[in-house]
């Protein structure tokens, strides 16, 4: 197996399962997070901080193979190269010694660390591509509509397709009648329905999960009788902004504490109901064991696990063809009789089996899940009790 060097903006599906199933009998991968803050001095502490944690790696490859060491000098050499990453965080999977090299550049907030193990770390990035959600946000007056697309605390501008249909459209209307452009207020409603209908149409297209809207307060009951059921579900909220001299910077600033509070109260929320529910053996799972036997049955809608790491972690076992899952030591799967793997952080080795299997996992910034395992689920149906209501809630 040999990854070719890239240097991308997103690791694509199969580039994830490739990496997730990579294995260093010699315990010589490295990953490497690191994320830099736009600021000077932040940058020269987090290189320093960066420096010392790759150190502390290297520490713990003393006396192997030369190959490794060659991996630490071309990080130490990548990192020291960056100079801010325009914001992104560099990441990085090495082994030399497979000739294995896979370096990105990615939004998102992925802290600091640098680790060497069997496997890659990939926790951090498998929680944002399972996870993560992209938020369109709607700037809109009587005139003018903007659209930027929020993504891993990055935000683009996507007005343009919005304008170039809009020449069309405008054109096709002119042509066929005339009277449509009469009345200044008929104007307003079909330039709102218009925005309306582009947002649906690219929702139903999956190009973003959530809708915020920014405009001013007087705009709002007209844009909002336009809205379909369907965008008023997925409305986060509401910001007030003129649309036409909104910098990128500051609409970012405002969407992204919608997007704060939301999270925070959504979490409270989740960990509230999948505690209740594994109390009440409902459609809840609290703690490793429970969580590992939800997931083997099929039962996991959404797989709860904090950001930080746990202070003492649990081992998990993972079978590297079927992706049966163990608490204990096993050599072989008891399903399929192919080797398991041991993963010192049972996360790593339940984020890999979520992979592919269409499970929503949320890393939990704030609200905490009780102690020893500090893991949870909220469950689609609980297999042995068939909860005739599982399938519709
Ligand atoms: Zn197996």
């Amino acid at each position: 197996m040999a990854i070719v060097a890239t240097d991308n903006s997103r690791v694509s599906v199969e580039e994830l399962k490739e990496l997730a199933g990579f294995w260093a009998e010699k315990g010589d991968a490295l990953s490497v997070y690191l994320q830099v803050k736009p600021s000077q001095l932040s940058y020269k502490e987090e290189l320093i901080f960066a420096k010392e944690k790759i150190q502390e790696a290297l520490g713990t490859l003393k006396g192997k193979n030369p190959a490794e060491s060659a991996d630490i000098q071309r990080v130490m050499e990548t990192v020291t190269g960056m100079k801010g990453n325009e914001g992104r965080a560099k990441v990085i999977f090495a082994c030399g010694r497979q000739k294995v090299w896979h370096e990105y550049n990615l939004p998102g907030d992925f802290g600091a660390r640098a680790e060497v193990g069997p496997a890659f770390t990939l926790a951090p990035l498998l929680a944002q591509h399972q996870g993560g959600r992209r938020y369109c946000i709607a700037l809109a007056d009587r005139n003018r509509a903007r659209l930027l697309l929020l993504e891993a605390g990055q935000i683009s501008e996507h007005s343009q397709i919005l304008d170039e249909d809009k020449e069309k459209i405008r054109t096709t209307g002119a042509r066929k009648s005339a009277h449509l452009e009469r009345k200044k207020d008929e104007q307003v409603k079909k330039h709102y329905s218009f925005l309306a209908e582009h947002l649906l149409h690219f929702r139903e297209h999956k190009d973003y999960d959530e809708l915020i809207i920014g405009c001013r307060d007087e705009m709002w009951p007209e844009i909002e009788a336009e809205l379909h059921p369907e965008l008023k579900r997925i409305l986060v909220g509401r910001f007030l902004v003129d649309p036409g001299l909104a910098a990128a910077e500051l609409i970012k600033e405002k969407a992204q504490a919608i997007v704060d509070q939301r999270d925070r109260e959504e979490e409270a929320r989740l960990v509230e109901k999948s505690v209740g529910a594994a109390a009440a053996k409902g459609l809840g799972a609290m703690g490793l064991t429970a969580v590992m036997g939800a997931l083997e049955k099929g039962e996991v809608r959404t797989l709860l696990w904090p950001k930080r790491n746990v202070k003492s972690p649990h081992a998990a076992w993972l079978c590297r063809n079927c992706g049966h899952l163990e608490t204990a030591e096993a050599d072989t799967c008891a399903l399929c009789g192919w080797g398991m793997r041991r993963f010192a952080r049972a996360e790593e080795a339940l984020l890999r089996h979520t992979l592919g299997r269409g499970i929503e996992v949320r890393l939990l910034r704030c609200a905490k899940l009780p102690p020893p395992n500090e893991v949870a689920a909220l469950l689609r149906f609980r297999a042995e009790t068939h909860v005739p209501q599982a399938l519709a809630s």
